[in-house]
């Protein structure tokens, strides 16, 4: 990753605006920026402003001008923003101004003058492609750590990031509790390595709405569940510990899904890629976790053409397909990332193996992932709206994470708001979709 990217935040006045403020700080976050706490190493600072009473325009107008004074890259957003000339008047230097509740212009300012960190990379990205793009208001991204502990042989993030650096569990807890009393219904819970949080602060347990939470993500899951809002989870391990959230998930506390990224299942590989190799417990933890919960969607993501992947790694890779009966899939194929370990290794798989395995790989799993939907066909299901029109309501099911998963395509229907939650009558599938109606209360 190249250049810094650094922001400085300052937030003044009500719980309105702080709300705004946490979801431009989720948004910057997950994008790869850093918040820091001091003018001096921020490359921008953000205030936000409070206009409700002279004394606080008068506090606002004094912070603007100490951060341009500081720093010098200031942008101005919030209450006060609204008449943007009582700003630019007193200080016509500042970079950027913007009303209350403008968190996509204010990112988007960011970006324009700090731009995001690096670009994508499929193997490792903590959001899909389009993720750089602002979520809709209706679901966030909750990032709990930094940085990794592993040293998967294809990647480079630890070498850019560093080791695993965990949130504090109460801040991690407050940031999500204000995100959901903005009107976030669903979390998706990113981080290189969500199983291992906690484990670089020693599970230090935290304080959060006077109860003690255990850093873990167990201790997380459960805080998390008492919001009464979708919560995902991304980027688990198979570990041991994680059969202990299956229960919230099967008690409907947790969306009953899993994002896993298994990688590949041959152990040679999985060992060249330094990954646990654990291939045959894998299979017998799910196998455990869809009998305690058998709603659960597992999702997960793996890699063709590694190097020394013989015909033999790859049929093994689509045995595990068939036995795991994963619900969702993605594929990419090998390509080296510039400083990755891998790309010492020998025997790369020429283009046309990669290719020709990808498309073997894809025929297997679509046919796999299209049993699993068909079996849902004439069930009922809780689905969030994404999109609503005259025509047709685009929804999700528990089952679909946004923009990786598929969606549930729904008859129109006027009673129903983007961001509701509702049920829904399955009525067809196919490939990646469901389609169906949603069932009047
Ligand atoms: S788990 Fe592996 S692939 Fe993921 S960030 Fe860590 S080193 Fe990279």
């Amino acid at each position: 990753m190249s250049g810094s990217h650094k922001v400085g935040f300052i937030s003044l006045g009500c719980p309105k605006a702080l709300v705004d403020s946490e979801r431009i700080l989720t948004q910057l976050r997950i994008e790869g920026y850093d918040v820091v706490p001091t003018y001096e190493d921020a490359d921008i600072v953000v205030v936000n402003t409070c206009g409700f009473i002279d004394s606080a325009k008068e506090e606002s107008l004094s912070t603007i001008g100490e951060a341009l004074q500081e720093n010098g890259k200031v942008l101005v957003t919030g209450c006060m923003g609204a008449q943007a000339d009582s700003i630019t008047d007193v200080h016509p230097n500042v970079l950027g101004v913007t009303g209350p509740h403008a968190y996509e212009q204010v990112v988007e300012q960011v970006h324009t003058h700090v731009p995001p960190p690096a670009s994508h990379d499929p193997f490792v990205d903590l959001v899909p492609p389009q993720g750089i793009k602002l979520t809709p208001r209706h679901y966030a991204y909750l990032k709990i750590s930094e940085g990794c502990n592993h040293r998967c042989s294809f990647c480079i993030i630890p070498s850019m990031r560093g080791d695993l650096v965990s949130r504090p569990v109460a801040e991690v807890l407050d940031e999500a509790e204000r995100l959901a009393n903005a009107g976030v219904k669903e979390l998706l819970v990113i981080s290189q390595d969500t199983s291992a949080y906690g484990v670089d602060i020693k599970y230090q347990t935290g304080f959060w709405q006077g109860q003690p939470v255990k850093a873990n993500m167990t201790g997380l899951c459960e805080a998390l569940s008492q919001l009464g809002i979708w919560v995902r989870l991304h980027y688990v391990y198979p570990y041991p510990h994680v059969d202990q959230i299956i229960p919230l998930m099967a008690e409907g506390k947790l969306v009953p899904y899993l994002d896993i990224p298994f990688q590949h299942a041959s152990l040679p590989i999985l060992k060249a890629m330094k990954r646990p190799a654990a291939t045959e417990k894998s299979l017998q933890r799910i196998q455990h976790w869809r009998h305690q919960c058998p709603e659960l969607t597992l999702r997960s993501t793996f890699i063709v053409g590694f190097p020394g992947e013989t015909e033999a790694d790859f049929n093994e890779l689509l045995t595990f397909l068939e036995e795991a009966q994963l619900d969702r899939v993605g594929c990419f194929q090998y390509s080296p990332v510039t400083g990755a370990k891998a790309n010492e290794l020998d025997n790369h798989v020429p283009d046309e193996v990669k290719q020709e395995r990808w498309e073997r790989f894809m025929q297997t799993q679509q046919r796999i992932s299209s049993d699993r939907l068909e079996q849902k066909v004439g069930s009922q299901l809780a689905v969030i709206v994404d999109e609503w029109s005259d025509e047709r309501i685009v929804a999700r099911s528990e089952g679909d994470a946004p923009e990786i998963d598929g969606l549930v395509y729904l008859s129109a229907h006027s009673d129903v708001a983007v961001g509701n939650i509702v049920q829904a009558r399955i009525t067809d599938s196919d490939e990646y979709d469901l389609y169906g109606e949603i069932i009047d209360e």
